[in-house]
């Protein structure tokens, strides 16, 4: 049980006890950030009629073989219009006509208005006097879409397992799709464990520290998706953390910070098996986070990441991230490493794989890495410095500048 498991091995015995969350349907406005779970097809043509794509007059191309040409305004047509009601505009006539507006019949084109020039109305003449003096010709078809031309009726737009984001839910709401299958959203909860502990708005009395890993694995898993229940502090005493976990286990994850070392207070792995959580492995030859413990309870996963503040960062994007997409439904829970190039050199001890908090920054031809400066896994400002992880292979003792790393851009690399 002790062999520090090699992390793709770690991460593929996860995923393959991972369940994948049954489908529910939503509110299309609550769609977004999660899995789409059905095909969307188009409900009608889009355009649903011709319709002016500038503001001008719809006119009859033949009528502009020669211009300027002076032609009868017959007609005003705003967006909105009843294509149903509309006026034929015959040889000679033009209808002014707005754009997103319904080309009216006999018209085949539209022209821009900056084409045109209003033409003097003769004194005592009605409105249906007015004229316009065309400066230009016209293709048929110039400035009209056609019915249908965007998006034939039937047509699928979006496909089961499309990623959720605004241009979908614009799609929903143009089809009119109010109500849409997404996958589940997990339901995680987020102990923190330690006698230390206390929450973040007390003074902290000696000897003690504020819950900071409590507050971070919540809004990293809120972040990926997951609905969290945030279940404050346990101590390191066998009933109490007993009573927790229980309760933790209700939903679909349980992530716990604390309490997986070899100290004699480090009581999470064996409350857990009390609790009847079958544990896969107790180490991960990674670094940080080594002791990270990972089990299960039926199909409810624990995550037992270590107190150290950076090792419960690291062990989240790496082991829970993904485990929270594939219950979501996506099809590559994993994040897609990319390569960098170093911006100077990096030494570490070696043995086992290094996730270091790292600044990348797209330079040109590619990403170029910084690995942050650190005291170490303890060190719980480091994480807000970075935007992303550098993975240096455990048998990689020193790199120099230059040398490509893995690089994993974390979720919200693009903020900050
Ligand atoms: P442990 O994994 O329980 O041995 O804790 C390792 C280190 O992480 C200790 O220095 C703890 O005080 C610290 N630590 C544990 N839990 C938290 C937490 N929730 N927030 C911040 N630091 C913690
Ligand atoms: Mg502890």
């Amino acid at each position: 049980m002790s062999r520090a498991l090699p992390v793709g091995e770690a991460l593929a015995s996860i995923l393959q006890i991972c369940p994948v969350l049954p489908a529910v349907e939503v509110p299309y406005t609550e769609a977004g950030g999660r899995v789409l779970q059905e095909p969307i097809r188009a409900d009608q043509d889009y355009p649903g009629f011709e319709k002016a794509m500038m503001d001008g007059f719809a006119v009859r191309a033949a009528d502009l073989r020669s211009t300027p040409a002076t032609l009868r305004v017959i007609q005003e047509i705003p967006a909105g219009t009843d294509p149903g009601r509309l006026r034929e505009v015959g040889p000679g006539q033009v209808a002014r006509i707005m754009t997103g507006a319904p080309l009216p019949p006999g018209a085949d084109a539209v022209l821009m208005v900056e084409e045109t020039t209003p033409a003097d109305r003769d004194a005592g003449a009605d409105e249906d006097a007015e004229r316009v003096i065309c400066r230009s010709g016209v293709e048929p078809g110039a400035n009209v879409a056609r019915r249908g031309e965007d998006v034939r009726a039937g047509q699928t737009l979006l496909e089961p397992g499309d990623y959720v984001g605004a241009a979908e839910i614009a799609v929903l709401a143009a089809c009119g799709r109010t109500r849409v299958r997404v996958g589940g959203r997990p339901r995680v909860a987020v102990l923190a464990t330690g006698d230390e502990l206390v929450p973040a708005d007390r003074i902290p009395g000696p000897g003690r520290i504020r819950n900071s890993n409590g507050p971070l694995l919540v809004e990293l898993a809120r972040r990926a998706g997951a609905e969290t229940h945030p279940r404050g502090i346990a101590p390191d005493r066998r009933d109490a953390l007993r009573a927790e976990i229980e309760a933790g286990l209700q939903g679909d994850m349980l992530l716990l910070s604390g309490g997986v070392s070899m100290g004699r207070y480090d009581l999470v792995g064996e409350t857990l098996q009390a609790a009847g959580v079958t544990l896969r492995f107790e180490a991960v030859a990674i670094k940080p986070g080594r002791p990270f413990t990972f089990g299960h309870r039926g199909p409810t996963l624990v995550f037992g990441c270590p107190g150290n503040p950076v090792s419960s960062y690291v062990i989240f994007q790496i082991f829970a991230r993904p485990a929270l997409r594939r219950m979501m439904g996506f099809a590559e829970p994993s994040p897609l490493p990319q390569q960098g190039v170093l911006t100077a050199p990096v030494r570490q001890r070696g043995g086992r794989d290094g996730y270091y908090q790292a600044r990348a920054r797209f330079a040109g031809a590619g990403w170029e890495v910084t690995v942050l400066p650190t005291t170490g896994s303890a060190d719980f400002v480091s994480c807000a410095r970075g935007n992303a992880l550098a993975i240096l292979p455990a048998d990689a003792r020193s790199l120099p500048a230059g040398a490509s790393v893995g690089l994993i851009l974390l979720d919200d690399h693009a903020d900050r």
